[in-house]
C-alpha cells in the first residue's frame, strides 16, 4: 500500500526560517556594498546562465537549512555573472532602477504576509493603506484634489506598471465615448512619435488598431524641435479624422519622453480636445509621466502640471525615481467612475456584503488582474523613511549632478548636447567633424557607447531622435542619472572614459 506523506518534505521551521531570511537579507546588504566591483551591464553570451542550470528539475528537495548552502552557492556562480546591476551607482542607462532599503523591506513584508487585496473585504488594510498612501502622494507631488480618493469622484491605485496604466486610461475612454455615443464607432487614438510604445501596445490590446503599423487608428504625431507634440498638428489630425466620421477617443501626452524627456503641452492639447468637440464625446485625456512625475515631489519642477486639472487619468512610476523597487506605478484618475463602468464584473464567488453597500474600493475593479498584492507597504514604508524632505532632497541632488554633467559635456567642443537637459537626463553626442557625413558621426557615436560599456565600468543607453525640419535623425547617447547610490564622483569617472575615449574616436 503505497504512503500518501511519501517523501514529504517538511515546511521550513520558524527556526529555519529565521536563518534563512536573516542570511538572505545579509547576502542582499553584502551585495549592496560589493556592487562597484561588478562589470555594469553583464558579460555573458546567450545560453550562458542556462547551461549551468540542470535540464531536469530536482526530484530531491534540500530540506532544511543545511541544504540550502548550496542555493546560496548558485546566487554567487549561477545568477551574479549573469546579471546586469541595475542597483549600481554606474548604471545611467534606460532609467535606472531605485530599490531602497525601505522598498526592499515592504515587498519582503509582501510577500510574507501573503495577501490578496483584490476587494475591500479580503483584506481592508491593503485597500484602505493603498487608498490614504496614493492621496500622500497626490498631495506631495501636488496632483488637482480631483485626484485624490477624498474628492469623491477620483483616486488612485497602484498598477503594475506604465504600459497597465495607459492601456486601464483606453479601455475606461472607449467605454465612456461607447456610453456617450451609445453606438459604437470607428475609434482613433492620438499620440506622438516620441510617446512610449506601450501606447501602440495598449491600442493592440484595445484591438483599437488592426496591427502594429495600423497609422489609421492610433496617429503618432510628428513633434516640434524640443520633441513636443505640437498641438496644431493634433487639431488637425482630429479635425480629419471627424470629417471622414472617424471618432477620436484618446489622447496620450508624455511628461518626460522615454527618449530625451520631453515634456508635451498639457494644458494646449487638452483645449485641442475641448475645441474640437472630443471632451463633450467623452474624449480621454491621459498623461504618461512614468520617468518624470517622481520630480513633482519638488515645487520648482511643477511647471508641467499645467493644465492637469483637465485631464482624465495621470501616471508615474515610483520604481523608476522615487525609491521604490519595482513594480509599482502611482495611476490616478479624475473619473473613477470610468474604470468601474469598463472594467467591473461581478462573479458570484466574489459578491460579498462590503462590496454591495457600495461604501468600499474595490481596486480589482482599477486594473487588469483580479489579484493584487500588498504594494502600498513598500510605498508606506519609502514615504515614511524619506518623508518629504528626503524626497525632495534625493531628486534635487540627481538633478544637480545631470546639471555637473552638462557643464562638462558643454565646455568640451568634440562633444554636442543633442537636446537640452530634461531634469537628471542628458542626451549628448560626439559633434560632426568638419564635412562628415551623419552616418558616419552615427558610427563614431555607436562605437564610443560600446567601449565604454564593454569596459564594465559604466553602462548608458542610445536613442535615435528625429530630425527637425529636414535634418537627418541622430544617433545620441542618453545620461539618465538616478540611481539611489549614485554620487558625484560616479557621475565624474564616466564623463572622465568618454573624455579619454574620445581622443580615439
Ligand atoms: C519607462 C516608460 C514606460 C514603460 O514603463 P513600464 O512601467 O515598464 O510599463 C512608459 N512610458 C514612459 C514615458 C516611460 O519612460
Amino acid at each position: 500500500m503505497s504512503d500518501a506523506r511519501e517523501g514529504a518534505v517538511p515546511h521550513l521551521s520558524a527556526e529555519e526560517f529565521r536563518r534563512l531570511g536573516h542570511r538572505m537579507v545579509d547576502w542582499i546588504a553584502d551585495y549592496w556594498a560589493r556592487l562597484e566591483s561588478f562589470p555594469v551591464r553583464a558579460a555573458v553570451a546567450p545560453g550562458e546562465v542556462m547551461a549551468k542550470l540542470p535540464a531536469h528539475p530536482p526530484e530531491e528537495g534540500l530540506g532544511g537549512d543545511a541544504g540550502w548552502e548550496a542555493i546560496f552557492k548558485d546566487l554567487e556562480d549561477v545568477v551574479l555573472p549573469g546579471l546586469t546591476h541595475w542597483q549600481s551607482p554606474s548604471f545611467f542607462a534606460y532609467f535606472p532602477a531605485n530599490a531602497s532599503g525601505p522598498a526592499v523591506l515592504g515587498e519582503l513584508l509582501s510577500a510574507g504576509l501573503g495577501v490578496q487585496g483584490m476587494l475591500w473585504s479580503t483584506s481592508p488594510a491593503a485597500t484602505e493603506m493603498e487608498t490614504r498612501v496614493l492621496d500622500w502622494l497626490a498631495e506631495l507631488t501636488g496632483l488637482p484634489a480631483s485626484f485624490r480618493s477624498d474628492s469623491g469622484t477620483g483616486g488612485g491605485v497602484i498598477q503594475g506598471t506604465a504600459s497597465e496604466a495607459t492601456l486601464v486610461a483606453m479601455v475606461a475612454a472607449r467605454e465612456r465615448v461607447r456610453r456617450k455615443l451609445g453606438r459604437e464607432a470607428e475609434l482613433v487614438a492620438y499620440t506622438s512619435t516620441q510617446a512610449h510604445s506601450s501606447v501602440l501596445k495598449a491600442a493592440m490590446l484595445c484591438g483599437v488598431v488592426r496591427g502594429v503599423s495600423d497609422d489609421v487608428h492610433l496617429r503618432q504625431l510628428g513633434t516640434d524641435g524640443a520633441y513636443a507634440l505640437r498641438p496644431e498638428v493634433l487639431e488637425r489630425a482630429i479635425r480629419e479624422d471627424l470629417a471622414v466620421g472617424r471618432q477620436p477617443f484618446f489622447v496620450c501626452a508624455s511628461l518626460g519622453t522615454t527618449s530625451s524627456g520631453a515634456m508635451d503641452p498639457v494644458h494646449a492639447l487638452a483645449g485641442v480636445l475641448e475645441r474640437t468637440g472630443v471632451t463633450a464625446a467623452g474624449g480621454w485625456l491621459h498623461v504618461d509621466a512614468a520617468w518624470a512625475g517622481s520630480a513633482l515631489v519638488c515645487p520648482e519642477h511643477r511647471g508641467m502640471l499645467e493644465g492637469l486639472e483637465a485631464v482624465d487619468s495621470f501616471a508615474f512610476n515610483p520604481h523608476k525615481w522615487l525609491l521604490t523597487n519595482f513594480d509599482c506605478n502611482a495611476f490616478y484618475t479624475r473619473e473613477r467612475k470610468a474604470l468601474l463602468e469598463a472594467l467591473s464584473v461581478m462573479p458570484e464567488y466574489l459578491r460579498n456584503a462590503a462590496t454591495a453597500s457600495g461604501a468600499v474600493i474595490d481596486y480589482r475593479d482599477w486594473q487588469v488582474p483580479l489579484g493584487r498584492r500588498f504594494r502600498a507597504l513598500k510605498l508606506w514604508f519609502v514615504l515614511r523613511h524619506y518623508g518629504a524632505k528626503g524626497l525632495r532632497a534625493y531628486i534635487r541632488e540627481h538633478v544637480r549632478l545631470a546639471e555637473r554633467f552638462t557643464s562638462w559635456v558643454e565646455a568640451d567642443e568634440r562633444f554636442e548636447l543633442a537636446t537640452p537637459r530634461s531634469l537628471a537626463l542628458v542626451c549628448f553626442r560626439l559633434r560632426p567633424a568638419p564635412g562628415e557625413e551623419p552616418p558616419a558621426t552615427d558610427a563614431r557615436n555607436r562605437q564610443l557607447l560600446e567601449r565604454l560599456n564593454a569596459s564594465g565600468k559604466a553602462f548608458l543607453t542610445h536613442t535615435v531622435l528625429p530630425g527637425v525640419d529636414g535634418a537627418p535623425a541622430r544617433y545620441v547617447l542618453r545620461m539618465a542619472i538616478g540611481a539611489p547610490r549614485t554620487e558625484e564622483r560616479h557621475v565624474r569617472a564616466v564623463w572622465e572614459q568618454l573624455a579619454a575615449l574620445a581622443q580615439g574616436a
